[in-house]
């Protein structure tokens, strides 16, 4: 049984899920609600509610509050604050998993783990910006030219459905280490993790107005706070169509912008690497959250003398893994997290099948309720295919063979998608052909990543721009600001 920060009052150990605005938890004045479902029995979990734009104005006049006291407060009052929500997020980390679980659908194991690494990863943020200096330039004798580095403002957040903690928590992160205040929209379709999050923050002693979360219709949200301008910095996660329309209206308000997006990553399987290991390694990261993961390995291309072995072997660990509900033992895979990712993969596939392709395993949803789809294994795939061009986020691992490595980078580099690349190669020199040869900001050879907060991720082309995590993901949160001092009369 779990003790959640925050129970609905009807019991159903889901949270209550509420905004938080102002230091207050609301339901806000609209009246609006959107319901919450859980992925793997179609249940309804409970009522998101959804922002006014009176709603959103007071988020931003708390942001503004929030902004000139946190950014005041010294750095080390800060970091103690932020010490102890880590710690608030270790000790709760099994609740706010299951909560988890209940709302997106990814296994207990891989929920809980999710908010260790972003209770890790808070730690680490809070102790870098320890570390965010300025610098004094050697000048003439009668100045001083120093460069400072300040918190850019308030910041307006957008984050996806697919990782509930660790989505809203780069961006909550990398905003509070560097003394900014924020107003967070996360997903509707996850809004109890992020409750449970904020929760930690109210706990930790973090005050009122420094961290505002709110939910709504999310093109009413953006197109409400984007322009409002108190805001600063505009931060989203999430599909490069949706980067794009934000990106706009950011460029158009001439706000700065960092946009994760989407990705499709190749991965490239050397004629020197063993294809079983390859395909075991690319197995175990391809059905992480049931592929609805940005960086998830999503095009293999694999030299023409490993093929069949390599797909023999993807096969049998395809077939191999537990899919269910998130919360029963055992279960490697849970559903997808929405209805409108099953609809992809079904037309994905046929899709792929009309243009010659063959199914080796899967390529269907599971009959029983929840939005499951097998793990999906397909050969004989045309690179004209729709789950070839497009990100498919969502558990099918098209297999195409190549001759030549040059045309494998090639293929590997057509589409405008840049975030994640992996290839699997004996030889280091081979690695270093494929490192130079990608066009992506997430490299991986033999294996196929995992995140790291102490190293930057993200994207180049449109995968997006900025970085998230290591000493760069401050630079978004932080404005460089030049001073000569001229000294003397
Ligand atoms: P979507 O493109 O409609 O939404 C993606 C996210 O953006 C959602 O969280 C949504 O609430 C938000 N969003 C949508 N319109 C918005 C707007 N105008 N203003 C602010 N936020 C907005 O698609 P979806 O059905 O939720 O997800 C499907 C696709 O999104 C996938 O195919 C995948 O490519 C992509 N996606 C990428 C990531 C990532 O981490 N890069 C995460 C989730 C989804």
């Amino acid at each position: 049984m779990t003790s959640l920060a925050r129970p609905a009052p009807s019991g159903s150990g889901y949270p209550h899920v509420q905004m938080h605005i102002g230091g207050k938890w609301t339901d806000g004045t609209s009246g609006r609600t959107w319901p919450i479902t859980n992925p793997a029995t179609e249940e309804v979990l409970g009522e998101v509610p959804l922002a006014s734009t009176a709603d959103l104005d007071d988020a931003v006049e708390a942001a503004v509050r929030g902004f000139r006291m946190w950014s005041g407060t010294p750095v080390a009052e800060r970091t103690q604050i932020l010490y102890r929500a880590s710690d608030l997020l270790v000790e709760r980390s099994a609740d706010i998993g299951r909560v988890m679980t209940l709302e997106e659908g990814k296994p207990l194991g891989e929920a809980r783990g999710e908010v260790s690494r972003v209770a890790a990863s808070l730690r680490w943020h809070a102790d870098d910006a320890r570390r965010a200096y300025g610098r004094i330039i050697p000048s003439a004798a009668d100045r001083v030219v120093t460069v400072r580095r300040e918190p850019i403002g308030p910041v307006a957040a957008f984050t996806p459905w697919n990782f509930p903690a660790g989505g809203p928590m780069r961006k909550i992160s990398a905003a509070l280490s560097a003394g900014c205040s924020i107003v967070i929209k996360a997903s509707e379709e996850t809004p109890g993790t992020a409750c449970e999050i904020v929760q930690c923050f109210e706990d930790a002693g973090l005050p009122p107005d420094v961290l505002n979360l709110v939910f709504g219709d999310p093109p009413e949200v953006s197109s409400h706070l984007i322009p409002a301008p108190d805001i600063r910095l505009v931060a989203f996660t999430g599909s490069v169509p949706v980067g794009k329309l934000l990106a706009a209206a950011a460029g158009a308000e001439m706000k700065p912008a960092l946009m994760e997006l989407g990705g499709h990553a190749p991965v490239i399987v050397c004629a020197d690497a063993d294809p079983r290991v390859a395909a075991r390694r690319s197995a175990a990261a391809k059905y992480v959250n049931a592929g609805q993961v940005c960086t998830s390995p999503s095009r293999f291309f694999v030299h023409e003398s490993l093929h069949d072995a390599f797909v023999d072997e993807l096969v049998d660990a395809s077939e191999a893994v537990p899919v269910g509900d998130g919360l029963v033992e055992g279960t490697k895979m849970g559903p997808l997290a929405n209805p409108r990712r099953l609809v992809a993969m079904e037309h994905f596939v046929t899709d792929a099948v009309e243009r010659g392709a063959t199914i080796r395993c899967g390529g269907r949803r599971l009959d029983r309720p929840g939005y499951f789809f097998a793990p999906t294994v397909l050969t004989e795939v045309s690179l004209e295919s729709e789950m070839m061009i497009t990100e498919p986020f969502g558990p099918v691992a098209p297999v195409v063979p190549f001759a030549d490595l040059d045309d494998a980078v090639t293929m590997a580099n057509s589409l405008p998608y840049g975030l994640a690349a992996y290839g699997f190669t004996e030889s280091a020199s081979t690695a270093e052909r494929l490192v130079q040869g990608f066009e992506a900001g997430i490299l991986s050879i033999n294996h196929c990543g995992g995140s790291i907060h102490e190293a930057p991720s993200g994207g180049v082309k449109d995968s997006g721009y900025g970085r998230e995590g290591g000493p760069e993901g401050l630079d978004a949160y932080m404005a460089t600001k030049r001073v000569v001092h001229l000294l003397g009369d």
